[in-house]
């Protein structure tokens, strides 16, 4: 099952738009690092509705997810730092945009999250990225392929 990310971000001091834009570059980077993103843009309330209503089904949404991802600029927004409260409240581990020491991924066969550059998982799977524990057994699958077993 792939670890399901919630973005968190200032929304009221930009220009909605660019922020829509932002939340969304960010989601499909996580995607392509095998995550599944999950974008408050897309938490089913109208854009006009109250703070309240928004801020209800985002905290809904964050506390079904495994990570938190604070976009640059987070500490400027009220949503954004009560949703850094209860992600660390509640064991959602936390992720800052830009601040990441290395590149992290998730391996596609356990699900585990790795920092560097994984192998490629074929033939076990078909695209993403592997551990090097689990590359063992992509090498060993790999030799018994070539063996003509
Ligand atoms: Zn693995």
């Amino acid at each position: 099952m792939k670890k399901k990310v919630y973005i968190s971000g200032a929304i009221a001091h930009y220009g909605m738009d660019e922020r829509r834009a932002t939340f969304e570059a960010a989601a499909l980077r996580l995607k392509e690092q095998g995550f599944e993103p999950v974008n408050p843009f897309e938490n089913g309330v109208p854009a006009d509705a109250h703070w309240m209503a928004h801020m209800k089904a985002d905290i809904a949404l964050l506390v079904g997810c495994d990570y938190i991802y604070m976009l640059n600029g987070w500490e400027l927004s009220k949503g954004a730092k009560l949703e850094f409260d209860v992600a660390s409240s509640c064991g959602i581990k936390v992720m800052f945009e830009g601040q990441k020491s290395s590149r992290e991924y998730v391996c596609c066969i356990c699900g585990e999250i790795h920092s560097g550059y994984g192998h490629n998982p074929h033939p076990v799977k078909h695209g993403g990225e592997c551990c090097p524990e689990c590359n063992k057994q992509v090498v060993s699958m790999r030799a018994q392929l070539a063996k003509g077993e």
